[in-house]
This record gives structure tokens, sequence and C-alpha cells, in this order.
């Protein structure tokens, strides 16, 4: 009889651990405390229109692809990709917007006009992103960070320094260019990991490779098509969905996961991985004998960025508007102090728009735009009605004197989303957003370990542990956990 195996959370990681334990022979159930699949990428559907509640830029399409052929599928089984162009745009200030072409040779023509001569250097700058993205994104997130002793094969040895794991991105990108808005537009997929430039290895300017070469895509009818692929997916592979299902506790015997204890049920395990948020996981489910982590370990991690979001219907279409909108219209420098160094509320941030409705009509009435706003703010923050209140009245003010939109008397839908909801909805730690920041200390074997030491047939996977936050790396992290527990545990 197969083994059972028992995953918690049906996110991205937890549905790609889920799908690989099955395909290996496991008899798999996957816990879900809400309704539906997703986790964080989960969708919020109101009088018509469909937001994405949590991720909307589709980076990496060859990660996606990878996904779904180790199970003998492509992404176009179970949704329809679109390149985006302009892949996004920046406000940098009145009538001063960055339309970032999708297209090679008109990105190089940018950096010519606004820096002459740094083409050339865009181009090495390129060819050393194109080589980290194959080392990093092909073979060091495969490691699942077990022991440093997983990086000291000759070959990665010798790829330390050209992947510039121990020098910062910011000085990186700043030996290469000197215009501010080139850096900027270099330095913001960082944001994405969760920490400040200065404090994020150069090695990930892979993820300008995702970005120039790679492109930016959308899934037709948003980013929640993924999910419910691989959800569809999972349940073909034979895995037992249960939504509606909180667990509350990890049951121990002799030093072995034995029950995952929910309210009204008890499911019996022979491996269990944690796919909610690993602090949840550990420091709630598990009795404190069991706990790898303490408090102080705890307190120690630096978490990426909490958010503020706004979900709103407009009716009427928008001017002067992408479907990705950067508002790099204010300094960063005091708004990442206030979120990175100083956690505190910024006084004029830096915000982001997803504008779904300009690529893809199914996601709001006819006539209609489908506009989300999302301020990144420090992690652990407590927000109120009134601070959300505030926030919402000065990014409008900003959104409507940059783009020429009046669109306040045109709002027919807002939900507001927080700190709060975070916590409530994905237990999340200090209301992170999307996980543990990939600093330079809580890189590889730096970050919480997949495998518990305490308890033996006990995993974590998702994004607090390797490879880190995002939606490619949480479908990785899944792919990579159930590697280790078939090198330990066999499912027959
Ligand atoms: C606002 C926002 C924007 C983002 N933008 C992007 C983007 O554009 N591109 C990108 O690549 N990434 C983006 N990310 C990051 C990406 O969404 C995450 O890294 C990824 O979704 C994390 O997946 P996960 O499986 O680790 O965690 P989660 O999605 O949090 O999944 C964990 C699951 O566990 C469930 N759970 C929690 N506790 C329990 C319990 N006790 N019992 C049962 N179930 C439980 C939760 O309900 C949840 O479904 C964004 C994240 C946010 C929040």
């Amino acid at each position: 009889m197969a083994k059972k195996a028992v995953v918690i959370g049906a996110g991205f990681s937890g549905l790609s651990a889920a799908s690989f334990l099955a395909k290996d022979g496991f008899d798999v159930t996957l816990l879900e405390k809400h309704d539906m699949p997703g986790g964080r990428a989960r969708k919020l559907e109101v009088d018509g229109f469909t937001f994405d509640m949590g991720p909307s830029w589709y980076w990496m399409p060859d990660i996606f692809e990878r996904y779904f052929a180790q199970f003998g599928k492509k992404p176009s089984d179970y949704y329809t990709l679109k390149r985006l162009d302009p892949s996004y745009a920046i406000y940098f200030g009145d009538n001063d917007v960055m339309k970032v072409p999708a297209d090679e040779k008109a990105f190089y023509d940018m950096f010519e006009q606004l820096e002459p001569g740094s083409s050339a250097n865009l181009k090495k700058f390129l060819e050393e992103s194109a080589y980290k993205y194959e080392v990093g994104i092909k073979d060091f997130v495969f490691r699942p960070g077990n022991s440093i002793t997983e990086f000291f094969e000759l070959r990665v040895f010798a790829s330390v320094f050209r992947l510039h794991m121990l020098k910062s991105i910011s000085s990186y990108i700043r030996k290469y260019f000197k215009h501010p808005q080139l850096v900027q537009l270099l330095e913001f997929p960082v944001l994405f990991l969760g920490a400040t430039p200065e404090k994020t290895p150069a090695l990930y300017s892979l993820m300008n490779y995702a970005d120039i070469s790679l492109g930016t895509w959308y899934p037709m009818g948003g980013m929640h098509e993924i999910v419910k692929g691989m959800a569809s997916l999972a349940e073909e592979l034979g895995v037992n969905i249960k939504y509606n299902t909180t667990v509350e506790k990890i049951d121990i015997v002799k030093g072995n996961a034995k029950k995952v204890i929910c309210q009204d049920a008890v499911y019996e395990a022979d491996v269990v991985v944690g796919g909610a948020d690993y602090n949840h996981v550990e420091q709630k489910l598990l009795d404190k004998p069991y706990r790898m982590y303490d408090e102080s370990y705890w307190k120690k991690r630096v978490m990426a960025p909490s958010s503020i979001l706004y979900y709103i219907g407009l009716n009427k279409r928008l001017d002067n508007m992408w479907h990705h909108t950067l508002f790099f219209d204010a300094p960063f420098g005091p708004h990442a102090d206030k979120i990175y160094e100083n956690p505190d509320w910024p006084d004029n941030p830096l915000f982001y728009s997803s504008c779904a409705s300009i690529t893809d009509p199914s996601v709001a009435p006819d006539g209609m735009e489908n506009l989300v706003f999302l301020i990144p703010v420090a992690p652990g923050l407590k927000d109120d009605q009134a601070i959300r209140d505030r926030y919402f009245d000065m990014i409008v003010d900003r959104f409507e004197r940059l783009t020429g939109n009046d669109i306040r008397s045109h709002i027919v839908v807002r939900k507001d989303y927080g700190y709060t909801n975070f916590v409530d909805d994905y237990n999340s730690f200090r209301g992170n957003a999307y996980g543990l920041a990939n600093t330079i200390l809580q890189t590889a074997f730096l970050k919480p370990k997949m495998r518990s030491k305490k308890v033996d047939n006990l995993y974590f996977t998702g994004q607090l542990t390797t490879p880190g936050p995002g939606v490619p790396p949480s479908l990785i992290s899944g792919e990579v956990v159930s590697k280790e527990i078939l090198k330990r545990i066999k499912p027959n």
C-alpha cells in the first residue's frame, strides 16, 4: 500500500510538492484552509471584476514549462499566455514616463538615448546575467540548501566569483550605468526578492535577464489560471485536495509526525510537508521540543515586505496606463529606509499598479477597468482603516495627476488588503507578503531548512525556505522537497 503524504497549504509550493509526491507514488492529501487553491495567488470576484489578489507578474516562462513538462503537460494545456509589450511602464515624474519595450533592439535604443555609449555595457551586463540565470536558475535553486557542502563542487566553487555572490547588486549595476533612470530600471526587479539592492547579491541580476530577455507574460484570465491548472493537474495525479480544512496541530510520536489534526478530522501520515508559512507550521503547529528554531531566531530573520493593496473596479477605461505601471515619481531612499532599516509608515511611498483589463477584457465588465494598487511596507506594521484611507488618498492624488485620469468619481468597487489580512488569511509571519528576504545572509544553506532535524518525517516548502520568494521559486521549492523526501522515504 502506498505511504501517506500530507501536505499543508495549497499555495504554489504545496500544489507543486503534492503533485510531485503523487507522481512518485505517494497517497497524497493536500489540506487547505481556504475554499480555493492558490494561497497568496487567490482570486477575488466582485460585481463582474476578477482580481488577482497577489502575484501579477509572470516571469521566467521556462520554469512553468519545465514544471508542467515533468507531468507530460504544457502550460498551454491549462492557460493561454500573451507577451506584454511594453513589458511595463515607469512614471518618473510629470510627463516623464518610460515604456519598457519587449523588443531587445528597442531596449538597447532606449539605453543609448538615455546614456549614449551604454549599449556596449548593456551587452556585457546581459551576457553576465544570462550566465547567472543559467547557473542560478538551472542549478543552484535545485540544491536543497541542507549544507554548505552542496556548494563545494569544483564547478560551483569556481563560479562563485563569476556569479557575484559576494558583492551587492547596487554597486554592480552602478559599475556599468550612470543614468539614474536606467539604474532604477535595473534595480527594480530586486524588489521582488524582499531586500534593498545594497543587501542583495549581484547574483540576482539574473532577474534582469528574466525581465529583459525572457519577457513579461500574462496568462489570459489572470494569474489564478496557473493555480487552477496546477490544482487540476494535482487532482489528475490523484491528490486529494481538502478545502476549508485548517490544520491545528501536527502530532508527534517517537520523533515522527504521525497525525495531522484539523478541527473536524485527523489525517494519518507517513510524511508531512508544511507548505504554509514556515514560521506558522513550526511555531504554532508543533509542540516546543519539536521546533528547530526558537523565537529569537525568528526575530532576527529579515522578512520580505508586507503590502497594502487596493482592488478597484472603475466604470470607465483609462488613458496613459499600461498593464504594469510603476510609480517611481518619489525618491526610493526614504521609502526603502522605512521598509528595511527603520520600519515605519512611509511619507511618500513608491507604488505599483496592475491594470489587467488593458490586456484581458474578461477581468472587468464591458467599458470598465480592473485596477490594483500595491504599496510595499515594512513587515510587522499593524494597519487600520484610517491608515489605508490615508494612503489611498495619497496615491490616487498622484495617480490622477501623473496619468491625467480622474478615477475617484468612477470607483464602483474598492476592497483593501493589508497586514491583518495577511496574518488572518495565511498565518503570515509579521504579515509578510512574499516570504523571507533573499539577503546575502539568507541565501541557499542560510535559509530555514527544508528538512526538520527534530522530526524525522517532517519537511517544509514555500517562500520562507529554499530557494525563496516568488512564484517560480515556489514551484521549484515543491519539486526540491519532494526529491529530498524520496531520498529517505520510499512511497511503498
Ligand atoms: C501582493 C503580492 C504580490 C506578489 N507578486 C508577485 C509577482 O508578481 N510575481 C511572482 O512571481 N511572485 C509574486 N508574489 C510572491 C508569490 O505570490 C509567492 O512567493 C507565492 O505565491 C508563495 O507561495 P507559497 O506556496 O509559498 O505560499 P502561500 O501562497 O501563502 O500558500 C500557503 C497556503 O497555506 C495555507 N495555510 C496557511 N495556514 C494553514 C493551516 N494552518 N492549515 C491549512 N492551510 C493553511 C494558506 O491558506 C495558503 O493557501 C507576490 C506575493 C504577494 C502577496
